[in-house]
C-alpha cells in the first residue's frame, strides 16, 4: 500500500511527473523486489516452533486475570466455493456435514478451555473469521455463539464481527447473527469487474452485495467494513474506478485494500491464476494510489498501510487518538491485551507469547478428541521481542518509533543501532524526531520494509509476500 499522495490529494501529485521519479527510488528501495511479513504479529507465525505438549498453552490461560476482557477469535475453515486468489487455510464442501462435524469438535475445545480457564473471564471483542462463517445455518449460527457465551461470557460494551460472504448469506442469516450479539459484518467484495471475478474464480454481483449490505443495515448491523484487493488480474484503472464508485454507493464505514499476494507456491490454487494477466510493479503502484485517493477525497480517512475509515468510525478513532494496534485480522481498536483463538488453525495470543492450534482440520480434530488442548505450534516471548514487537506495531500503526512510548521497555535504547542504520538506508523516507525517527508521506509505501530492520527473524522472507 502506499501513502505518497494521500496527503496531497488537491496539488494532482498523483499525476506529477516526479512521482516515476519517486516509483524508481522506491525500486531502488526494494519496495517490489523484498518479501516482507505483514506484521500482524511479531514473530510472525512463521516463526513459531513445533510444540507437542500442552504446558505453555495451559499455563498462558490459567494465568488470565478475569478482571481483563479477552478477545475470541473462532475460524471456521469451510467454504462452498475455494477462490483462486484466497490463501486462506479454509476447505471446499457443499454439504454441512464436515461444517456440523467440526462445530462438535470445536464445543470439545470449549470443553477444554472451560476445564482451563479462571473462573469469570469474559469476552470484549469476538471475530468470526474463515473460510466462510456465513456457510452455517441459522440453527447452527445460534448454537456456536451460544456454546463459546457459555464458556466466556461477554463484557460489558461487547463487540463481535462476523466476515460476510454476500454470496452465501440471507436474511435468516443475518438476523439471528444480529440477535446474538453481531455487531459489525465485513464485506468480502474484492474487485466487481466480471473478467476480474473470473480470472479469481469469484464472481459476485454488485446486487447480491448491495442486497446483503440492506440486510445488514436493517438488521441493525451499523458497522460495516468493505474488503478490496488491487494488483488483481486484468485489474485496470478504469475497472478500479468502476469498483471504486459501487463501493462509495455501498458507503461502507470502513475500507480495508489489501495488495494482491501472488505466491503460488504456497497457495496451489493461485496456480490458475496466470502470471500474465498479473499487473506489473507501477500498474500495483498506482492502482493502490488511484484507490487510496479516491477514498481520501471522499472523506475517509487512511489508516495505517492499508485501511479507510469514516471519521465517526472506531478504527479512525484509535488512529487519531494513538490506540490502533495490529492483530491477525491486520488493523483493530481491541484494546483486549489477550486473543484467545478458537478451531483449526487459529492462533491465541498472550503476554506470554503465541500459541497457534493444529493448523489442519484433521489435525485439529484428532488433539482435541484425544482431550488436548489443540496448539501445536508456538513462540514464548522474550523481553527483546517485546521490544522489538512493540516497535514494529508502533511503526506498522503510527509510522514512527518514539522511545518514550517504549520505557516500559528497560532495553529501548537498544534499538538506538537499528535507528541510525534506518535513517542511514532511508535518508528521505524516515526522518529523525526528537524521541526516534518517523517515515515521511513519501517513504510510507516502504513501510513493511523499514519495520523489517527490527526483526531478527528475517531469514524466512522467501516465504512472504512483496513488500507492494
Ligand atoms: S475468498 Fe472467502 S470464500 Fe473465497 S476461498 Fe477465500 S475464504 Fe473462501
Amino acid at each position: 500500500m502506499h501513502h505518497l499522495i494521500w496527503r496531497n490529494k488537491t496539488d494532482g501529485l498523483f499525476w506529477h511527473s516526479s512521482v516515476m521519479e519517486h516509483i524508481d527510488h522506491l525500486r531502488r528501495m526494494g519496495l517490489f523486489d523484498a518479501r516482507v511479513p505483514r506484521y500482524t504479529s511479531y514473530p510472525p507465525a512463521t516463526a513459531f516452533c513445533p510444540q507437542t505438549e500442552e504446558t505453555f498453552q495451559v499455563s498462558c490461560l490459567k494465568s488470565l486475570d478475569p478482571a481483563t476482557p479477552v478477545s475470541v477469535y473462532i475460524h471456521i475453515p469451510f467454504c462452498e466455493r475455494l477462490c483462486w486468489f484466497c490463501a486462506c487455510r479454509t476447505q471446499g464442501t457443499t454439504t454441512l456435514k464436515p461444517v456440523a462435524n467440526y462445530l462438535r469438535v470445536v464445543k470439545e475445545e470449549l470443553a477444554l478451555l472451560r476445564a482451563t480457564l479462571p473462573a469469570g473471564v469474559r469476552m470484549g471483542q469476538m471475530h468470526w473469521g474463515g473460510g466462510t462463517p456465513t456457510i452455517l445455518p441459522p440453527d447452527m449460527i445460534r448454537d456456536l455463539a451460544q456454546a463459546i457465551q457459555d464458556v466466556i461470557p461477554p463484557a460489558p460494551d461487547f463487540s463481535f464481527s462476523v466476515e460476510i460472504d454476500p454470496t452465501l448469506v440471507d436474511d435468516d442469516k443475518i438476523a439471528v447473527l444480529a440477535d446474538v450479539g453481531m455487531t459489525r459484518a465485513s464485506i468480502g467484495i474484492q474487485d466487481f469487474a466480471v473478467d476480474v471475478q473470473q480470472a479469481i474464480g469469484r464472481e459476485q454481483s454488485f446486487a447480491t452485495t448491495l442486497a446483503c449490505v440492506d440486510s445488514l443495515r436493517a438488521a441493525g448491523i451499523t458497522s460495516l467494513n468493505a474488503d478490496l484487493v488491487y494488483g488483481l488480474p486484468h485489474q485496470t484503472p478504469a475497472k478500479l474506478a468502476n469498483t471504486i464508485a459501487k463501493v462509495h454507493a455501498l458507503d461502507p464505514d470502513r475500507i480495508a485494500l489489501f495488495g494482491y499476494a501472488h505466491v503460488p507456491t504456497f497457495s496451489k490454487r493461485q496456480k490458475l491464476i496466470p502470471d500474465d494477466a498479473l499487473p506489473g510493479e507501477e500498474q500495483r503502484y498506482h492502482l493502490a494510489q488511484q484507490a487510496a485517493v479516491a477514498f481520501t477525497s471522499s472523506g475517509y480517512q487512511a489508516i495505517g498501510i492499508d485501511h479507510f475509515g469514516k471519521p465517526g468510525d472506531n478504527l479512525t478513532i484509535a488512529a487519531n487518538s494513538g490506540h490502533l494496534r495490529r492483530n491477525f485480522q491486520g488493523y483493530t481498536d481491541d484494546t483486549c491485551p489477550t486473543l484467545v483463538g478458537i478451531g483449526a488453525s487459529s492462533i491465541s495470543q498472550f503476554a506470554q507469547g503465541y500459541v497457534q492450534n493444529a493448523a489442519a482440520t484433521a489435525a485439529y480434530v484428532e488433539r482435541v478428541e484425544a482431550g488436548k488442548l489443540p496448539g501445536h505450534r508456538g513462540y514464548q516471548m522474550t523481553a527483546k521481542d517485546r521490544l522489538r514487537a512493540a516497535a514494529i506495531n508502533m511503526l506498522m500503526c503510527d509510522f514512527e518509533i518514539d522511545l518514550q512510548k517504549l520505557d516500559a521497555h528497560a532495553d529501548a535504547r537498544d534499538l538506538l543501532p537499528i535507528h541510525n542504520a534506518i535513517l542511514e538506508e532511508f535518508a528521505g523516507y524516515v526522518t529523525a524526531t526528537g524521541q526516534g525517527l518517523r517515515i515521511t508521506p513519501a517513504g510510507r509505501p516502504l513501510t513493511r520494509i523499514v519495520a523489517q530492520r527490527y526483526d531478527s527473524f528475517g531469514d524466512i522472507a522467501a516465504q512472504y509476500s512483496q513488500a507492494s
